[in-house]
């Protein structure tokens, strides 16, 4: 079987009645693009820059960002890279930062919550960015966008950051987009909104299914009720993705969800554009897709979100997958 999977390697996610969906990898570190190349990623849809940030004394500099960027962007050439802006606090700390213990630190000071209050940090990370994509196909993507404001403040220090970069004639990417993770029932409802500011979505579902349901999602005592194929989860992805093509944009997802073979079905049949998991998964999830009948996941998928149970709804996509696929 393995053997089989890896004649996949150079072919498309493609159903069988011809839809693609693209596959991409996640990574934390410029040292996980081995495997990315090996297993034949279309893209970086997502890279967690905090690794860049943990165990170190102080923070990165511009240069060092920039060069561990820049090694990513290269490798993947003409492939698209999607640079998550700092993600730090929640459960991820780091001492220099000196963040504030919080009584609910997923709730507390995190991410863009964080970068938005520390403009010198953010603004260098996004320079190191910037100067990056002028070595291959970057785009930026905020986490944890929950309000309106935060976009448009964020785009401000990027445009700040793309002035210094001209000041000093380095060169950058002019057109790269720029994107947001859905990661809150608040901003999924607000997806018709929050899309008019930006150019695509990426869904977090490890957040997304945290906040909708209410269940932390390292508690292993309430772990029963964490699933992202409850109802409610669901159908805000449907929306986000449902709002994002409206405007004729794209959303992908990078949550753990997306490297589920079982989801991917349901996920084609959603409508979602990007899929990026563990380069690991790729092969599974992408040979699953080539069985699928697009026309056919979409009619399963309708159903699946009338559904009121959260194991009734899976045993009909178990079903579902013995019969069709
Ligand atoms: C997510 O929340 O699904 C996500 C991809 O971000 P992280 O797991 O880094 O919080
Ligand atoms: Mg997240």
């Amino acid at each position: 079987e393995k053997k089989a999977l890896e004649e996949l390697i150079h072919e498309e996610a493609i159903t069988l009645d011809g839809k693609t969906i693209e596959i991409a990898a996640n990574i934390g570190m410029p040292k996980d693009m081995d495997s990315v190349l090996r297993y034949g990623a279309q893209a970086i849809g997502l890279y967690r820059t905090e690794f860049l940030y943990m165990d170190q004394v102080a923070c990165p500099t511009e240069s060092e960002q920039f060069d561990a960027y820049k090694i990513v962007a290269e490798k993947m050439g003409a492939k698209p890279v999607v640079i998550r802006t700092l993600d730090i606090g929640g459960d991820k700390s780091v001492d220099y930062l000196k963040l504030p213990h919080e009584m609910n630190p997923f709730l507390g000071y995190r991410a863009i919550r964080m970068c938005l209050d520390r403009e010198e940090l953010f603004k260098t990370q996004l320079k190191a960015i910037l100067r990056a994509s002028h070595y291959g196909k970057i785009r930026i993507m905020y986490p944890m966008i929950t309000h309106m404001e935060q976009v448009q403040q964020a785009n401000t220090i990027l445009e700040q950051a793309k002035a210094e970069l001209i000041d000093q004639h380095i060169p950058f990417d002019k057109n790269i987009e720029v994107g947001i993770m859905i990661e809150t029932p608040g901003a999924a409802m607000m997806a018709d909104l929050l899309i008019k500011e930006v150019d695509f979505f990426s869904i977090g579902t490890n957040d997304l299914t945290q906040y909708t349901l209410a269940v932390d999602r390292g508690n292993e005592k309430i772990n029963y009720l964490y699933s992202t194929f409850h109802p409610g989860v669901l159908r805000l992805i449907k929306k986000v993705i449902d709002a994002s093509h409206k405007e004729g944009k794209w959303t992908g997802m990078c949550g753990e969800f997306a490297g589920n073979e079982k989801a991917a079905v349901l996920l084609l049949g959603l409508g979602l554009d990007e899929l990026s998991m563990s380069a690991v998964s790729m092969m599974k999830v992408k040979d699953m897709i080539r069985r699928c009948t697009y026309s056919s996941a979409k009619e399963m998928a309708h159903k699946l979100l009338d559904m009121a149970y959260v194991n009734e709804l899976e045993h009909h996509l178990d079903d579902y997958i013995d019969k069709h696929i």
